[in-house]
């Protein structure tokens, strides 16, 4: 597991036709929790992508040491996140709207990835029963200290819980982190209720913004390890048991202080006291496009 893994097939349809999709420029020494935590700002950096000939997927390959990565997440502290809580909050409103109109009655949900706890929160608000699992340390104690949540510190892929159990699993901009996605989404599917619903936000590859953004495009960066189209993220769905429900994508909000925070060439836009507050008091909603939501509901 300490070992670069090589992938022959396609994680998502196993599908043995691989071309180069791009050549990467990341190394491994440049992989440590300051550089995958969710504010990183290194755009533009990616690992070599493969891509799929029959599904279309794009993924690193080979995919950096699993081990090390996980080792990573547990130790990542990302404030500037926790700092954005309430634009981060504003992204989850229409989920959860959609979320508490198939369930008027709720039940229990899942949030895989759950980092401080922002959307578990808000769930708790509206009467869900949440359980939340997450690797970073920092992350499961500030959950904890601000959100009063329990969450589970571990990464999917190890954690055990009870099979048929949810009625909701939300994996937020997780399934592009990891490198075996059809592994995390047939799991899922163990552990919803057969009228289970799995929603996934992820990044998309084909939008217009990443196509025109190109190799500079803010989702190339050292922690995504896939890249999902339209058709192989339905291609996963179908592979793991699900049938779509519903589409859409997703709004982004920041404050205007975490968007320029992003350039270093603007420091000194951003990064003086009362400049600062004053930008952070302004909200920005960008409906960019380049990421699916998407809800499914396990087959029949
Ligand atoms: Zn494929």
């Amino acid at each position: 597991m300490n070992d670069w893994h090589y992938f022959q097939s396609c994680p998502v349809c196993s599908g043995t036709k691989l071309k180069i999709f791009k050549k990467g420029s990341l190394h491994l020494h440049q992989l440590e929790p300051a550089t995958i935590k969710i504010t990183d700002s290194h755009y533009g950096q990616t690992w070599n992508l493969s891509q799929c000939s029959d599904c279309g997927h794009i993924f690193a390959n080979p995919s950096p040491p699993i081990e090390l990565i996980n080792r990573l997440y547990a130790r990542i502290e990302d404030p500037e996140y926790e700092a954005e809580a309430a634009n981060r909050a504003q992204n989850f409103i229409p989920i959860l709207n959609q979320l508490d109109q198939m369930f008027p009655n709720r039940g229990k949900i899942l949030d895989v990835g759950a980092a401080t706890g922002i959307f578990l929160a808000l769930a708790q608000k509206r009467k869900w029963q949440v359980t939340g699992v997450e690797p970073s340390t920092w992350a499961v104690r500030l959950a904890s200290e601000k959100y009063n949540l329990n969450l589970i510190e571990n990464t999917f892929e190890k954690v055990k819980l009870p099979a048929g159990n949810f009625q909701v699993i939300t994996m937020i901009d997780f399934i592009e982190h990891i490198p075996h996605p059809k592994e995390a989404v047939r799991k899922a599917a163990n552990l919803l209720q057969p009228e289970g619903i799995l929603v996934i936000v992820t990044p998309n590859i084909k939008s217009l913004v990443a196509r025109l953004a190109g190799k500079r495009w803010w989702h190339y960066r050292p922690a995504h390890l896939a890249f999902f189209t339209w058709s192989s993220l339905t291609t996963l769905l179908e592979q793991a048991g699900f049938q779509l429900l519903k589409k859409s994508t997703y709004i982004w909000t920041f404050s205007l202080y975490y968007l320029l925070s992003r350039f270093d060439s603007l420091r000194a836009l951003w990064s003086p006291p009362k400049l600062a507050l004053f930008w952070k008091k302004v909200q920005v909603k960008l409906p960019l496009g380049d990421s699916f939501v998407i809800f499914a509901a396990k087959k029949r």
